[in-house]
């Protein structure tokens, strides 16, 4: 089988690689240069835009649905009917139906396959994918994305995916928020946050922020960038947008994307890893969450 992948970024180049494993595996992505080195290390072929028609299923991992509907109208004279469209961007319902409406016209069927695990998740093949569309599309898309994925669910309908992946980076906002704020007072207080950590992870409190971020990435100082900052306040945008369509009261969900476009504006780029919200906090605090 052919399969073709659009947008070689932190998550896409490992899950391409993977593919390419599998699968007779075409590679598209807007710096021509990425998927050239893609295709050396991996043996996957790179390829023009319009060349990725030829494969029977087309993945996308891109920042934006916005970015997802452009190229759906840059391949549309192209593309052949039956073919799959997976999208893998962590992207907005509403829109995901537009396009999903957009390529129906040309008989190509759509689903939104929100991706977590981060970057370590889709290197290891143990990410989790949550799915929006038809039964019968999920059914063909599903070994496919078992080449990087160890949990497939099909969520519901189109944009279903797209909606529990906001809630998710709701969570994952709140609790790497409330952390960074509680760890800056304890670490004003002299407290060792390492055992504090240790406690509060064998506590009610852990979360993954807790269990894996915060540990490897704020008190080992590292920080590496594998999810900017600016793609978490995005999601935050998206969530706020999934609860105004559903009309449910959600003070707290609002409020913390507000933060978020604070934090990006504060820490001065949107570019940062994520957990540089923590950096932010310590600012605040005036005291290092080490
Ligand atoms: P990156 O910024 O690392 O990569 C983005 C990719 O999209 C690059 O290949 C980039 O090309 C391409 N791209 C950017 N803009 C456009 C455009 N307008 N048209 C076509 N291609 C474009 O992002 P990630 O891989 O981190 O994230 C991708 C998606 O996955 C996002 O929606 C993100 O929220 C989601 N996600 C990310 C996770 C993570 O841990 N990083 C975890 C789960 C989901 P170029 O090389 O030319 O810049």
């Amino acid at each position: 089988m052919k399969v073709a992948f659009i947008g070689l970024g932190a998550m896409g180049y490992p899950m391409a690689g993977h593919l390419a494993k599998r699968y007779d595996t075409l590679v598209h992505n807007r710096t021509a240069a990425k998927a050239e080195r893609h295709a050396r290390e991996f043996g996957s072929k790179a390829v023009g835009l319009e060349q990725t028609a030829e494969a029977e299923i087309i993945l996308t991992c891109v920042p934006v649905s916005r970015d997802v509907d452009e190229l759906a109208h840059a391949l549309l004279p192209h593309l052949r009917p039956g073919t799959l469209w997976v999208d893998h961007t962590s992207g907005e319902p509403e829109l995901a139906k537009q396009t999903a409406a957009l390529l129906a016209s040309k008989g190509v069927s759509y689903l939104d396959a929100c991706l977590s695990g981060g970057v370590a998740g889709v290197v290891n093949a143990r990410a989790t994918v949550m799915c929006g569309g038809s039964e019968a599309d999920f059914e063909r898309a599903k070994p496919v994305m078992g080449s990087y994925a160890a949990k497939i669910v099909h969520v519901g309908p189109l944009g279903a995916g797209h909606a529990v992946k906001a809630v998710n980076q709701g969570l994952l906002a709140v609790n790497l928020w409330a952390l960074s704020e509680g760890m800056a007072a304890l670490a004003k207080q002299g407290i060792n946050l390492g055992l504090a950590l240790e406690v509060i992870n064998a506590s009610s409190g852990r979360s993954n922020v807790s269990e894996n971020l915060f540990g490897q990435r704020v008190l080992s100082r590292e920080f590496p960038n594998t999810f900017a900052l600016g793609l978490l306040a995005k999601d935050m945008g998206i969530c706020v947008k999934v609860l105004e369509a559903a009309g449910t009261p959600a003070p707290l969900l609002r409020q913390l994307r507000e933060f978020f476009e604070v934090a990006k504006h504060e820490v001065g780029s949107a570019d940062v890893d994520h957990t540089a919200v923590a950096r932010l906090l310590e600012r605040w605090a005036g005291v290092e969450i080490r």
